[in-house]
């Protein structure tokens, strides 16, 4: 990516009631682009939740072109600095959700929700020994970074953390609990939902990890790692204090912050590894993936079935030793 300090990424949601989410996804996509951004934005007849990129004047007109809708007036846009723009594409897709959860009963934020934590009011918190800090996000989230002493469920995808809750109920019980995400949308519903499964004591980091690692008091502290980023990014620091690396390479353990995709394009999976054991093990996480016949990889080093195999005895080989 070439360098350019003059661009910014814009991190906003807003929920609020849209009409017609898809007329106005598409006359949306038509600001977006006149204006020149690039990003994701999902709309939905709850409200919008967009990542977008692009210079200083750019992201400066969209945010000035937003605040003149009375329903986004008060959003609030997190702004990082970038060295150019933090996607390919700009798509404004409607969907009947702005985070997936799926849930039999919705939960409307403005009618429940968690108690709203600023950044020294959730750094005070989760020092309480009667909390416990519930990461709200996937696993492979957790894994590249999260506060100190945080749990992890166990989870894919986002839709799958209620289901996490109810049968690891036992953690929660009796304890304050504080949630936090990203950017703080999905702890709006999340941490509702908390409440009214019966948990009387949650809050949530308001403004998200990103707003507490720009925080001037808190300044990121307690946060080990670095924030998974749904751009091309992928990690954004956090802790300006200090940086302890958390995540550990997929292949051999060691600390390692750098994530690649399986080069099986139908399984996909992120693994944190680092360039050496990337070649190594082809950037598959397993030996079926290694073979499958549209690993890109192997394309992309147009290695033969041979090569291929061998490389696999190898690993095989050397596996075998070290036991
Ligand atoms: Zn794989």
């Amino acid at each position: 990516m070439e360098k350019n300090p003059n661009y910014r990424v814009l991190l906003y949601y807003q929920y609020v009631e849209i009409e017609e989410p898809d007329v106005f996804a598409k006359r949306h996509l038509k600001l977006c682009k006149s204006i020149g951004l690039k990003g994701r934005i999902l709309v939905a007849s709850e409200g919008i939740n967009g990542t977008v990129s692009g210079t200083w004047e750019q992201t400066e007109t969209y945010m000035k072109e937003m605040k003149k809708d009375p329903r986004f007036e008060t959003m609030i846009f997190k702004i990082d600095e970038a060295d150019g723009h933090a996607f390919k594409k700009m798509h404004v897709r409607p969907r009947p959700e702005l985070v997936t959860l799926r849930l039999e009963d919705d939960i409307n934020p403005h009618e429940i929700t968690g108690k709203y934590l600023k950044p020294s009011e959730f750094f005070q918190a989760m020092q309480d020994e009667k909390t416990i800090v519930l990461d709200a996000r996937n696993d492979y989230e957790y894994d590249l970074g999260h506060f100190r002493g945080a749990i992890r469920p166990d989870i894919k995808t986002f839709r799958e953390l209620p289901d996490w809750v109810r049968e690891n109920k036992e953690k929660l019980e009796g304890k304050k609990i504080l949630t936090y995400c990203t950017g703080g949308i999905r702890c709006e519903k999340f941490s509702g939902w908390l409440k009214k499964e019966g948990f009387e004591d949650v809050a949530q980091l308001h403004g998200g990890i990103v707003t507490y690692g720009k925080d001037p008091e808190v300044q990121g502290e307690l946060w080990d790692g670095q924030c998974y980023v749904f751009d091309e990014r992928i990690a954004v620091p956090v802790n300006q204090k200090e940086h302890v690396v958390v995540g550990r390479d997929y292949f051999d353990g060691t600390p390692c912050e750098r994530y690649v995709n399986c080069a099986n394009p139908e399984c996909n999976k992120q693994i944190l590894c680092s360039e050496e054991n990337e070649h190594k093990y082809m950037r598959s996480c397993t030996d079926e993936c290694r073979v499958h016949p549209r690993n890109l990889y192997i394309q992309e080093h147009n290695l033969c079935d041979d090569e291929v195999k061998e490389r696999i005895e190898n690993l095989k080989r050397e596996l075998e030793t070290s036991v």
